[in-house]
């Protein structure tokens, strides 16, 4: 029998309207020889809700009762999406992560899924029903409840796709699709066919936002992800392996985040093992560091910067400001107001092309240039908070994105 997963997130679910909403679509998809799996979130907010609630009642909250109680607001969406199922005619069980056979690793908050043993889905496809899963929970070897991290839902499902044989995992939410940038920035952007998973990775930001987990699981296993509207019937983005063959040449789209802040360590003395004297504290601490650029020396004194998250500098400026003491740097400053607009796509692999026609569109929107960084599909610039739209709208005009 074909499979195919379906996914819904919180918000399509949110009221008592929109779940009948969601049976009726998930009614509506099953074929005589498909067996449909749906995958879904905690109704609308609930999660942060029940979050909420277990500081109220103690300021400390024990990680694994955390997990028990985060893991109901699931419970309670899938038994009623399978209740109104029922309600419409359409069979329909709602089953936990432990009943849907999803194993993790033993870590409270953000366990990732070792194994799933897909069993009793089997059999409640094999009988004709919908399998209605509680996403973004598992059990570990001991029987205890964990939950994925914020978003697991979206690794559930496509886990489950993977394990199943599905064609492919449709993830249903409140936006029609990834597009060529924020549409809440840049009012033309356009919605993208298709995309391939390390694209999907770097635009996620832009439009439907899935845990990174779930694009690269989906990457791993080669399962086509569709991400598409609850809420209307438009075709959405197909993320999958060799996008847009006729596209290659394009830049698919311009990313931004404006949670990006810079730190300086001035007149580092230039000899092996600085460097690693000040990442390694971070690492342990696991302040994750993005863009780094240090000087070219003179005098055998360097500067050294790199970016990390603006909600990271707190934690950041402790642990480097004892090293610079400690090898004699001249000092530290840091910037918080900057952000990290990137343009993105697969064909722009050794053309050097691109970087120029970028730089270019920041100087004539008048952006100046803080930092610059690459990889093999995208290229980087750190620019002021302040000119972080204008830097994007530039962008997506500069690469005509928002011609078909
Ligand atoms: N309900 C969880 C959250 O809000 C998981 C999910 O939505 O995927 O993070
Ligand atoms: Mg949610």
């Amino acid at each position: 029998m074909a499979v195919i997963v379906q996914k819904y997130g919180g918000s399509s679910l949110a009221d008592a309207e929109r779940v009948r909403g969601v049976a009726q679509r998930i009614a509506a998809s099953r074929g005589a020889d498909t067996g449909v799996v749906v995958v879904c979130s905690a109704m609308g907010d609930s999660t942060d809700d029940l979050l909420a609630l277990s500081r109220s009642v103690a300021k400390a909250p024990v990680e694994r009762e955390v997990d028990l109680l985060l893991s109901t607001g699931e419970i309670v969406s899938c038994a009623l999406v399978a209740m109104a199922l029922n309600d419409m005619d359409c069979p329909a069980v709602s089953l936990t992560g432990l009943q849907a056979g999803i194993q993790t690793e033993s870590l409270h908050g953000k366990a990732r899924i070792s194994e799933v043993a897909p069993d009793r889905i089997r059999t409640e496809l094999d009988a004709g029903r919908v399998a209605v899963v509680c996403g973004f929970q598992g059990v570990t070897e001991e029987q205890e409840v964990t939950t994925l991290g914020r978003g697991g839902s979206d690794t559930t499902a496509v886990a489950l796709a993977a394990a199943l044989g599905a064609e492919r995992c449709e993830i249903y939410t409140d936006v029609e699709g990834i597009f060529t940038a924020d549409p809440r920035i840049v009012p033309d952007a356009r919605k993208l066919d298709e995309i391939d998973y390390e694209e999907m990775l770097e635009l996620a930001a832009s439009g439907a936002k899935m845990q990174p987990r779930s694009i690269e699981l989906g990457e791993l296993y080669n399962i086509p992800i569709l991400v598409a509207s609850t809420f209307s019937e438009a075709p959405g983005t197909l993320i999958h392996r060799e996008a847009g063959m006729e596209v290659r040449s394009k830049v698919r789209g311009v990313a931004s985040d404006t949670n990006v802040a810079k730190v300086t360590v001035l007149g580092v003395p230039d000899r092996p093992g600085i460097a690693a004297a000040f990442f390694e504290p971070l690492a342990v601490a696991g302040v994750s560091v993005d863009t780094i650029v240090q000087n070219t020396s003179v005098d055998n004194l360097t500067d050294l910067s790199f970016t990390v998250a603006r909600t990271d500098v707190e934690k950041t400026l402790p642990l480097v400001r004892p090293v610079a003491q400690e090898i004699g740097a001249r000092g530290v400053t840091h910037d918080e107001a900057l952000a990290k607009v990137s343009v993105v796509g697969t064909g722009m692999q050794n053309s050097p092309g691109y970087a120029s026609t970028m730089f270019r569109a920041l100087a004539a929107a008048g952006v100046n240039i803080e930092m610059i960084t690459t990889s093999e599909i995208r290229i980087t610039c750190i620019v002021s908070d302040e000119q972080s739209a204008e830097a994007v709208r530039a962008l997506h005009r500069a690469f005509e994105l928002d011609l078909p």
